[in-house]
């Protein structure tokens, strides 16, 4: 099979701007998502994002369709429903994409020259007593049935975890209707008891009545593919624990292979968005698309734009031990 110039893995926000950069300067981009639109988690997102990009005023699922309107340029190609399963010697993905009629579903590898993981976060689990039961879900899949699918995951709710993300869907969800009883700390949760669903929630000093326990406490990057193909990891708790070590342009440990979004480390929107762009860049760059002196002044002015987002938050400083770290690793790339 022909090696594409560039595959991006997630069609995110980071995703969708890292590919939009790179076929900006003429590289042949394909973006692969799981989900039946790219978009990602924004796309379930009805709050006004800020302003980023030259985008000012936009809820999540705006600018959404803002990045996806990018991406619609000669040599970008997205393809959704496909799921990359694996990420093999030589940079050659497994991927599988599903389709409506079930004998023709597809399983092909996908040989590149570049890869860019937008892959995202994953939501952190707790676990306690009961926490399987249908009615406990977390905070995205919450916001999902509500903003996606116009359901309400239940009456009363009970808030495990003070996450912003944690407080915001509960408003959201309050505002469609539902109680918000109450916001609890993960470690005074002792069961959930019910029978076919959550009924009551059993804490440390007393219980609450709940038909629904949503559990937010925190993100963690997904990885998995780049540490498949051997990509070096560090554990930088302040963006989500586990993230793939990178440098100035993106690049993982594994050549050709470069990382964006939160699966670079959890972080601020803007500074997602900026990933994308210097993977982008970093790219195009290394497919000779772009001079390097031309993609070092844009990936330091981005730099500058993440320095100038998150100089006062720990995250800064946590980043730049993530970029020391692969850095001092050298030429092991
Ligand atoms: C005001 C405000 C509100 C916010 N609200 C939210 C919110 O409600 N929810 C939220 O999550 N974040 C929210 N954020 C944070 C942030 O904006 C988003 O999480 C953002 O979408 C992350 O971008 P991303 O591109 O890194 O990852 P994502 O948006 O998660 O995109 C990653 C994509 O990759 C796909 N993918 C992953 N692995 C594979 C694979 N192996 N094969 C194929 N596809 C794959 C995923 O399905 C997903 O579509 C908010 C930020 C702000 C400022």
């Amino acid at each position: 099979m022909k090696r594409v110039e560039l595959v991006v893995v997630g069609g995110g926000p980071a995703g969708l701007l890292a590919a939009a950069t790179a076929a900006s300067w003429g590289v042949e981009t394909l973006v692969i998502d799981e989900n039946s639109s790219s978009g990602g988690r924004l796309r379930h997102e009805t709050d006004v994002m800020p302003e980023i990009q030259g985008y000012v005023g936009l809820r999540g699922f705006e600018l959404v369709a803002a990045l996806q309107k990018e991406v619609e340029r000669p040599g970008v190609k997205v393809l959704t429903e496909a799921v990359a399963w694996g990420l093999f010697k030589d940079r050659v993905l497994g991927v599988a994409r599903r389709a409506h009629i079930p004998s023709e579903a597809e399983n092909f590898s996908l040989p590149a020259k570049k890869i860019i993981l937008a892959t995202g976060a994953a939501e952190n689990p707790v676990a306690f007593e009961g926490w399987t039961k249908p009615g406990v879900l977390n905070a995205w899949a919450a916001q999902s049935l509500l903003n996606l699918y116009g359901v309400l995951p239940g009456r009363r709710a009970v808030l495990v975890g003070g996450t912003d993300l944690g407080r915001r869907v509960a408003a959201q969800l309050t505002a469609a209707g539902m109680e918000v009883a109450a916001e609890v700390e993960p470690s005074s949760v002792q069961a959930v008891i019910g029978t076919d669903r959550v009924e009551r929630v059993i804490l440390k000093d007393g219980e609450l009545q709940a038909d629904t326990v949503i559990v937010a406490v925190g993100l963690s990057p997904v990885t998995e593919l780049g540490l498949m193909a051997g990509a070096v990891p560090g554990c930088i708790p302040q963006l989500g624990g586990h993230c793939l070590l990178h440098d100035r342009r993106m690049r993982t440990t594994q050549p050709g292979i470069l990382v964006a979004g939160h699966a670079a480390g959890v972080d601020d929107i803007r500074v997602l968005l900026l990933t994308g762009r210097i993977a982008g860049l970093s790219a195009a760059s290394e497919l000779g698309k772009l001079a390097e002196e031309v993609s070092d002044a844009l990936i330091a002015q981005a730099w500058a734009e993440i320095k100038a987002i998150t100089a006062t938050s720990p995250r800064w400083e946590a980043r730049q031990r993530l970029v020391r770290q692969r850095e001092a690793r050298g030429d092991e790339r």
